[in-house]
């Protein structure tokens, strides 16, 4: 296994492509074209060559955080995103593309008995979207064990970085600001035993359908707003699903977008749901918590395009 590309290329390319095929939540409209690659090097080149061309263009992996506009978006969208783990295991570091799927990524290093990646089964999306967001569960983020990563800047400029010049806090790193993109990642992990590790990793999943939606019988993008800043050091973030509850979010819905009736943080798509009803709900939600609770919640899912009732000073195609 490694990271180079293969000599038939996976680059595939379709115009007015629809975003809903390519987000957990099935909504959205078109892009102008979207872009599919899983190698580092064919993304590399697809950015240098739209770069040349001048074209204006947004990065997704799972899709599995966003809510694209039902108009869709006038730009191209690179979807960076392999069916196949592209992983180089160099002793106990993983060096893993952007474009693997996290659970995937959480596989291989079972599979090599390699600890530190567990606690990310069943997250979806790519190893790249999990680094931009310091994606974690069960008090472990993917910064935790990431040594050094491989950016490539929205300009082209390609570079290695050590992990620490990320900023990685809770569900955020720097790269959330700069738009740098993740072509890969470089993990530091410790030998374990694999069967305690596959019996954790059972458990997991078993708590996360519990808990999560299925994403077949109700689309989502997980968590929308963060856990609440604690107060002092000592206290932990506090459960926004818990402050929903609270303000009666479950009763909330717009349209077809409704709360998921286990979980009070996380809105589901049902029959005849747009984008915008999303929108609109996640904007009641916090309301209600903000009358409680005088609280202001702080959204986690990204929206993508323009939306009535955005504001006005957001620029770009994700915000
Ligand atoms: C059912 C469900 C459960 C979830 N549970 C969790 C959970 O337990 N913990 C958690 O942290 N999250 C959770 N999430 C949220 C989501 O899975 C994570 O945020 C995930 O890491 C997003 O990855 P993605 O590839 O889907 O990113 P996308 O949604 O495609 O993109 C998100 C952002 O990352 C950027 N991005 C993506 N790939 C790259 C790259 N290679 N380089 C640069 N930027 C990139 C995009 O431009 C965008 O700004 C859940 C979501 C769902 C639907």
């Amino acid at each position: 296994m490694n990271l180079t590309a293969p000599a038939k290329s996976t680059v595939h390319s379709k115009p007015n492509a629809l975003l809903s095929e390519y987000t957990t939540f099935r909504l959205g409209g078109a892009c102008r074209e979207l872009i599919a690659c899983a190698y580092p090097q064919e993304l590399e080149s697809t950015i240098l060559d739209l770069n040349k061309r001048n074209e204006n263009f947004i990065l997704i992996g799972g899709g599995s955080n966003l809510v694209v506009a039902d108009q869709g978006i006038k730009a191209t969208v690179i979807r960076y995103l392999s069916c196949q783990p592209i992983i180089i295991k160099e002793e106990n570091d993983l060096i893993i593309s952007g474009s693997t799927l996290l659970d995937h990524a959480v596989l291989f290093a079972l599979e090599n008995s390699l600890e530190g990646l567990n606690y990310a089964s069943g997250i979806p999306g790519t190893v790249g979207g999990a680094i931009v967001g310091n994606a974690g569960a069960f008090g472990k983020q993917v910064g935790d064990y990431l040594k050094s990563v491989c950016i490539l800047t929205k300009q082209g400029v390609k570079k290695e970085i050590p992990a620490s010049d990320l900023g990685f806090r809770y569900r955020h790193s720097n790269l959330k600001e700069t738009g740098d993109i993740v072509l890969w990642g470089r993990f530091g992990l410790s030998w374990a035993a694999r069967d305690p590790l596959l019996t954790e990793r059972q458990d997991i999943l078993k708590l996360r359908s519990e808990k999560h939606p299925n994403l077949q019988t109700h689309p989502c993008a997980g968590s929308f707003f963060r856990n609440i800043e604690p107060t002092s050091r000592a206290e932990r973030r506090q459960a926004t699903g818990w402050f929903l509850e609270q303000a009666g979010g479950k009763s909330l819905s717009v349209g077809g977008a409704k709360i998921f009736d286990r979980h009070a943080n996380i809105i589901v798509k049902s029959n005849g749901c747009t984008s915008q009803d999303v929108h609109d709900l996640h904007l009641l939600m916090a309301k209600a918590v903000k009358e409680k609770f005088s609280l202001d919640l702080e959204r986690e899912v990204r929206f993508v395009g323009n939306f009535r009732g955005m504001p006005a000073e957001t620029q770009g195609f994700i915000w």
